[in-house]
């Protein structure tokens, strides 16, 4: 889905790939490492922050924190707004530890040879190490079998978690819901769909609606 990625950058979004992380890392003696994030849904918003931070710890642990610059790209604009909302704490965290913010940085591609992440509108950000989450989408089988007609997910009713289909329902990170791919929202997702299950089979108690708490 971005050209380049799989040559050019690491994630730890699956075990394989962050064991190859973990074998980068040790073997970097210095440089610029990129950590960004995709246009479009991905697996757990906060992720990509902790990242930045596990990796400042995990350079001053070896010694060696002046010798890296850390460098966080997003899509997203600079965050504004009170101090405690998530993402202004999680952004001025990442400052506090001398870690740059390339805003609205819409990736398009990524080319492994030159070392560079090529964004829309001609901008580029170079780099010795480059940390990218992976886009998310629905698995294929999803696609193949008509539940899901669209890149963020399977449609569905936001308070009842129903799909077009009588009796099918979709939770967690394959339903297209307006909040974080995130188990957190899964779990929450569950918890009202057991309920309004268990309240049409046995006819005793109230259905009820989804209203998700979540950052
Ligand atoms: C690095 C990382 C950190 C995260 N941190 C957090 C966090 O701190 N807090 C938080 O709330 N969330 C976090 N998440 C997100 C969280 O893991 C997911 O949102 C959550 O697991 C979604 O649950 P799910 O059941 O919808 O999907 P999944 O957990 O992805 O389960 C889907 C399952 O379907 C299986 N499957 C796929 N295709 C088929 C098929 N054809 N046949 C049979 N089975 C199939 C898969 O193998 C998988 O087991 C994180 C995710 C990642 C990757």
């Amino acid at each position: 889905m971005i050209p380049g990625f799989t040559e050019g950058a690491h994630h730890a979004w699956e075990l394989d790939a962050a064991l190859r992380f973990h074998s980068a890392l040790g073997s970097f003696s210095g440089g610029r490492i990129l950590v960004g994030v995709p246009l479009g849904p991905y697996r757990c918003p906060p992720a990509p922050y902790e990242v930045q931070w596990m990796l400042d710890s995990y350079f001053k642990r070896r010694g060696m924190r002046e010798r890296v610059s850390i460098e966080f790209f997003t899509r997203d604009p600079e965050p504004a707004g009170e101090a405690h909302d998530p993402v202004v704490w999680m952004d001025a965290q990442s400052k506090q530890r001398n870690i740059s913010q390339h805003y609205e940085f819409i990736v398009h591609s990524i080319d492994p040879k030159r070392k560079i992440v090529i964004g829309l509108y001609g901008y580029t950000l170079s780099y010795d190490l480059l940390f990218m989450v992976p886009p998310h989408r629905p698995a294929q089988v999803l696609y193949d079998c008509g539940l899901a007609d669209q890149e963020t997910g399977i449609r569905v009713d936001y308070d009842t978690m129903e799909t077009k289909w009588q009796n099918v329902y979709a939770i967690g990170d394959c339903a297209d819901m307006p909040a974080s791919k995130a188990g957190v929202v899964a779990h929450q997702e569950g918890d009202v769909l057991a309920h309004n299950l268990k309240v049409r089979i046995t006819g005793h108690g109230v259905p009820t609606q989804l209203r998700l708490h979540t950052i």
